[in-house]
């Protein structure tokens, strides 16, 4: 494969698709090297199929708000590759949602889901739907409309979505309602996210955020270091950053700063147990302020408007919110403050030039694809559940859990261990990812 060329062919191809052509960029460069090692990978052209989705649905989402006005939104499904099974990914409620935005978590999903070891294929879906200070019953609506046109395309062995940016245990209830309707079935295995009791599994609302810091503590770990006393700079105050927040306190670490799209909250003492709670309470008002963490907590929390996390002093930063959330500029600052390790939780949440930066001054840095897995990892096993009709307990789903990041994290560093002894967590991740995915697409023949 000549990147250069199937970039040039993608761009022609997908004009102004800018997040999704940035992901496979990324993908590639780390790739081309062990790629051109296997003739049999480029007579299968295996790269050009695996960058274009298998399909992508679009629909007109119609409903009505609370003031009896008719709205429309947009949403889509995009199935990716299903090499290694059903496809799975989650569904993303957020204005900026648009194909190239799914297009680019769909294909990171991929090499996500084929990291976790488990039989998960690709996919991602979402709409243009603005969850902030919409009603529960607006909410409900919506759902239930995304789900009119959903609904005939998922399903355990076809595919699964589950929440995301927007997407919570609350949304995920009323879209299964609708799906269960609709189908005349109650197929657990539909969606994932549930409720505990009915098709749930523990764990999986911190799942995304536990996995992020056992990954983090390799990382540190793997540097002769330990999580006691690390300060740690967290982005976002969602359901990802919650279980981040409540996993690094739990290893002794400090969490300094929590922020949202209004600005940062530094918190100089750390985050304590009645301020981890207080993160759901936040998620759930849809108010999407962290200054109301400072206004609940005076002195221990203090909001800084219009700032991100990483002006706060940190050892261990990780952005937990939403793509390119940091910058070069961000980096640099980081750098600068003596930052140790950076993590990414949220999907390709640093911008390619802070990566780089981070890179160059020799920082550990490990990706989302990697570091965030856990989630999709513990939908995984709620599947199992699922079909075997079983329940495992909080530890035992929490153990299995423990184990999948670290053989992801085993296999980033078998993939990406560098001639000078350091590792390159994002060429580690691309290249098992894709290693897996290019071999059943291969013993599948072309299709
Ligand atoms: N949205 C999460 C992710 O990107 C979870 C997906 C899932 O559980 O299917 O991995």
């Amino acid at each position: 494969m000549q990147v250069s060329k199937i970039m040039a062919n993608l761009e022609a191809k997908h004009p102004g698709e800018k997040e999704y052509l940035q992901a496979v960029e990324e993908v590639l460069v780390t790739i081309e090297d062990i790629y051109n090692q296997h003739p049999e990978f480029e007579k299968a052209k295996i790269i050009e199929r695996l960058v274009e989705p298998d399909r992508i649905f679009t629909f007109r989402v119609t409903w009505v708000d609370d003031k009896g006005e008719v709205q429309n939104n947009l949403g889509y499904r995009v199935q990716y590759n299903s090499a290694l099974g059903a496809y799975k990914g989650g569904l993303r409620f957020h204005p900026a949602v648009n194909v190239s935005m799914l297009k680019f978590l769909g294909f990171e999903q991929i090499f996500k889901n084929s990291l976790t070891n488990l039989p998960l294929g690709g996919g991602k879906g979402g709409a243009d739907f603005d969850p902030t200070g919409k009603s529960d019953a607006e909410i409900m609506r919506f759902c239930q409309a995304f789900m009119y046109e959903l609904w005939r395309n998922i399903g355990a062995d076809q595919d699964s979505p589950a929440g995301d940016v927007g997407v919570g245990g609350r949304e995920i209830g009323y879209l299964y309602g609708a799906y269960k309707k609709l189908a005349r079935e109650h197929s657990t295995g539909a969606l994932t996210g549930k409720s505990y009791g009915w098709g749930g599994s523990l764990i999986r609302p911190e799942a995304t955020g536990f996995g992020a810091i056992y990954y983090v503590e390799r990382m540190v770990k793997q540097k002769g270091d330990k999580m006691e006393g690390k300060r740690i700079a967290l982005s976002g105050f969602g359901n990802v950053a919650w279980g981040a927040a409540t996993k690094a306190t739990e290893l002794g670490a400090k969490v300094v700063a929590l922020s949202g799209p209004d600005g940062v909250c530094e918190l100089p003492e750390g985050v304590n147990k009645e301020m981890i709670d207080y993160m759901l309470v936040m998620r759930d008002s849809r108010r999407n302020k962290v200054q109301d963490m400072a206004d609940k907590f005076p002195g221990k929390a203090i909001f800084t408007p219009g700032k991100k996390a990483w002006m706060v002093k940190c050892d261990i930063a990780c952005p937990c919110a939403f793509q390119n959330e940091m910058s070069e500029a961000d980096a640099k600052e980081l750098i600068a403050n003596g930052v140790k390790y950076v993590a990414e939780v949220s999907n390709m949440g640093c911008q390619p030039e802070a990566i780089a930066a981070f890179q160059a001054a020799k920082i550990p840095f490990g990706p989302g694809k990697a570091v965030n897995a856990g989630g999709v990892a513990t939908s995984g096993l709620e599947i199992c559940q699922n079909a075997g009709h079983i329940n495992w307990t909080a530890p035992e789903v929490d153990q299995k859990l423990h184990k999948i990041m670290n053989d992801i994290y085993d296999m980033c560093v078998e993939y990406g261990k560098q001639a000078d002894g350091t590792i390159n967590y994002v060429k580690g991740a691309n290249i098992a990812g894709f290693m897996r995915v290019a071999k059943a697409m291969l013993a599948q023949g072309i299709i």
